[in-house]
């Protein structure tokens, strides 16, 4: 009786053991996968059904794994795709409108805990109508990409240039001062009108553009700055194009009501 009775202790023991906790620790790894770990564990190695269907749960979570990786990376890349189509123009690859309002509100950060003032600028092509209206559009647009290419030329690179649309462009010009700014403004006129834009292997046309600029106070809202500039814009276009104006309040009156006066046109060129 008592041998019979060991003999089926043992039986029960040696299922437990050969058995039982391996399918116990088949059904941990199951929950590990299950929770997202990947990695295998204490990998069964015996030859038997258990040991065999391990292995393949373990190779199966490993590719699971693989592919969650893949999966992720792409999304992580779709991602950065969608962010860059979503803050740069497609043309020129600078900032659009909306990086430009990111980059500005970062900016006027900075200007406040350092103390060192920003200034704005808004670029607009002279008569761009004209040059698309005489040449194509797909001539028009090498002027736009040219045109960016020689500002971000002129610009440091801790200074932003961005398309605010169409054929208007605006410049971020950080640590500056009325001279920087004129200084920045008068150079970026002269190297547009500098140079002959080249359209194709034959054709080559000279471009001008109009700049109206301005300081911006530490706490002064992007659309108060642009429409600064824009009122000194409206004065450069008014001064005959070709040059640059810094916003003055005294001469360009309130933003949005600009006075006809003569701006303060071509100076520091
Ligand atoms: P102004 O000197 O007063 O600025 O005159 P303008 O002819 O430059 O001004 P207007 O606003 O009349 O013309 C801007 C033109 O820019 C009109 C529009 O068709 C053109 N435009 C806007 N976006 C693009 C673009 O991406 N590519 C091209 N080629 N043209 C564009
Ligand atoms: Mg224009």
């Amino acid at each position: 009786m008592t041998i019979l009775l060991t003999a089926a202790a043992l039986m029960t023991l040696l299922f437990k053991r050969s058995v039982l906790d391996r399918l116990a620790q088949m059904e941990a790894s199951v929950m590990r996968v299950r929770a997202g770990s990947f990695t295998p564990s204490d990998t069964d190695a015996r030859h038997d059904e258990i040991g065999r269907l391990s292995r393949a749960l373990d190779e199966m979570a490993r590719a699971v794994g693989d592919n969650t990786d893949r999966l992720e990376a792409m999304v992580r890349e779709r991602t950065e795709t969608l962010e860059h189509l979503a803050h740069h123009d497609p043309l020129t690859s600078v900032l659009n409108r909306r990086g430009f309002e990111e980059a500005f509100a970062q900016e006027q950060n900075r200007a406040l805990r350092t103390g060192r003032p920003t200034a704005l600028a808004l670029v607009d092509l002279d008569d761009f109508k004209t040059i698309n209206d005489t040449y194509g559009h797909q001539a028009g647009d090498r002027v736009i990409i040219e045109v960016v290419r020689r500002m971000s030329a002129v610009l440091r690179n801790y200074d932003v240039c961005a398309r605010w649309g169409g054929d208007e462009f605006i410049l971020l010009i950080a640590d500056s001062s009325l001279a920087s700014l004129s200084a920045i403004a008068a150079k970026i006129v002269t190297e547009i009108r500098g140079a002959p834009i080249q359209l194709d292997r034959t054709q080559a046309i000279t471009a001008t553009v109009s700049i109206g600029a301005c300081m911006v106070g530490p706490l002064e809202t992007l659309s108060s700055a642009a429409a600064h500039a824009d009122a000194a814009l409206y004065a450069a276009k008014h001064g005959g194009r070709d040059t640059f104006v810094v916003y003055d309040p005294a001469l360009h009156g309130e933003a949005g009501h600009p006075k006809l006066q003569a701006g303060w046109s071509g100076e520091g060129e």
